[in-house]
């Protein structure tokens, strides 16, 4: 059970929403603007936020700068129709953890809010790691493929420790760059594709069906610790 703060305004939609999430044992608290939003944050913490765009008293974005600047790391979901790259890198910047095109199926929301519900009970990685068919031991620098030891890369091994400390949250390339290559001039945003593809025949079990790094359309890359057993591959 969690606590969730729902902002939207459509009638129907957020009703639905409330309705199914709280028939999934979680705490629902509605606002159909941000005034309202803003006094339910406070008086009902909340474990993850569910956020609409588009609000009768102001950007949804807004919403999301003020609680980040102010050091609130709650998972926060996006949810709008604006659809572009744009929008969604602006999102992400603004310090949303995942962003859900509109018109979505219920069940995709709820996979994604178990995500993003999932990523906050982890508490991120100690040393000694094991991700599918991967473990790896950040102390001694050492890797095992299948129980077999293998040759990681400084930069690999430095991607890796940056998705598992980011786990459930959506990376962008660009984020990947600036934090992982440290924005090297010569580092493209392909690069962080083909060492993607390296750490995923280390961990998947079925590179062309991942389950522990997925891609998401573009955006980025998103890792789960575990596969996510709510989402169909
Ligand atoms: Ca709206």
């Amino acid at each position: 059970m969690a606590v969730l703060l729902l902002v939207e305004d459509d009638n129907t939609l957020g009703m639905t929403l409330e309705v199914s999430l709280t028939s999934r044992g979680h705490q629902v608290h509605w606002s159909q603007n941000l005034a309202i939003a803003r006094t339910l944050i406070l008086r009902h913490p909340p474990d993850l936020i569910l956020l609409d765009l588009g609000l009768p008293d102001g950007d949804g974005l807004t919403f999301c700068r003020e609680i980040r600047s102010r050091g609130d790391i709650t998972p926060l979901l996006i949810m709008t129709a604006r659809e572009t790259l744009f929008d969604r890198v602006e999102g992400l910047e603004a310090g949303a953890d995942d962003f859900l095109p509109k018109p979505f199926e219920l069940p995709e929301l709820t996979a994604r809010v178990d995500a993003l519900l999932r990523r906050q009970r982890w508490h991120g990685p100690g040393d000694n790691v094991r991700i599918g068919h991967l473990e790896v031991d950040f102390q001694r620098r050492e890797s095992r493929h299948k129980g077999e030891s293998v040759e990681m890369t400084d930069l690999e091994i430095r991607l890796l420790r940056y998705f598992l400390d980011q786990a459930g949250r959506v990376v962008s390339r660009q984020e990947l760059l600036a934090s992982v290559w440290d924005q090297s001039p010569t580092a493209k945003t392909r690069t962080v594709d083909v060492f993607v593809a390296r750490l995923r025949r280390l961990i998947e079990e079925d590179t062309g069906n991942p389950r522990h790094i997925l891609g998401i359309r573009g955006v980025g890359y998103r890792l789960l610790p575990e596969p996510d057993i709510d989402t169909p591959p």
